[in-house]
């Protein structure tokens, strides 16, 4: 067995019981239900653990993670774990969180083919796309890198609030915001980008539905 393997096996019995000293009914009290006020969409990186950066417990913070913290209205996973969050769980707030040294968006502004992923990164040129008149202004590589994170993630907040699922949420009077972060790895800091959708009025119009 190799030394992370164990350590990891290791880990968990010490966390166990490290939870147990503090609170003997820890485990107990989780295993009864939860109810998060969060929905966490962020990226698959190992760099940026939900829980930790934002110092959440077990059963505060609902998760979905996939690379470069996209909302791809077509894929069924984040649409299920969005209707659960939202519809069974009642979440108040979702944070889209991306992370300036997104690999997944630096591989959207080059060209080389990777593999099947290359039909994911599309997705993020499609924003590359959407402002690529300001994006081909910036000169400076790592600025235009940079700008490129927080106009995806600003996307992803609108993609959320297009989806019927939240649309319907705000309609029934739900209380819910969606807001979207940007994590630096070499600060530990998060920045909110201060889009923060609380209905659909702020949609173009072509997207609000009505119900
Ligand atoms: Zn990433």
């Amino acid at each position: 067995m190799s030394d992370f393997y164990k350590k990891i096996l290791d880990n968990n019995k010490k966390w166990v019981e490290d939870k147990l000293k503090i609170n003997p009914n820890f485990f107990e009290g989780l295993s009864k239900g939860q109810n998060p006020p969060l929905l966490w969409i962020g990226c698959s990186d190992s760099r940026v653990p939900a829980n930790e950066i934002i110092g959440a417990a077990p059963g505060e913070v609902f998760v979905h993670r996939n690379i470069a913290n996209m909302v791809v209205h077509s894929d069924m996973n984040m649409l299920s774990v969005l209707d659960y969050a939202v519809n069974a769980l009642k979440v108040k707030h979702i944070i889209v969180c991306g992370h300036y040294g997104c690999g997944g968006v630096k591989a959207a502004m080059g060209n080389s083919s990777i593999g099947v992923i290359d039909n994911w990164i599309r997705h993020i040129k499609d924003v590359y796309r959407f402002h690529q008149n300001e994006l081909d202004a910036i000169q400076n590589e790592e600025d235009r890198f940079n700008k490129f994170v927080e106009l995806n993630v600003k996307e992803q907040v609108y993609d959320l609030a297009k989806t019927s699922i939240v649309q319907a949420a705000w309609r029934s009077g739900q209380e819910l915001t969606i807001h979207g972060w940007v994590y630096g790895l070499n600060s530990g800091y998060v920045t909110d980008l201060g889009v923060n959708f609380k209905s659909n009025d702020e949609l173009d119009e072509v997207y609000q539905l009505k119900f």
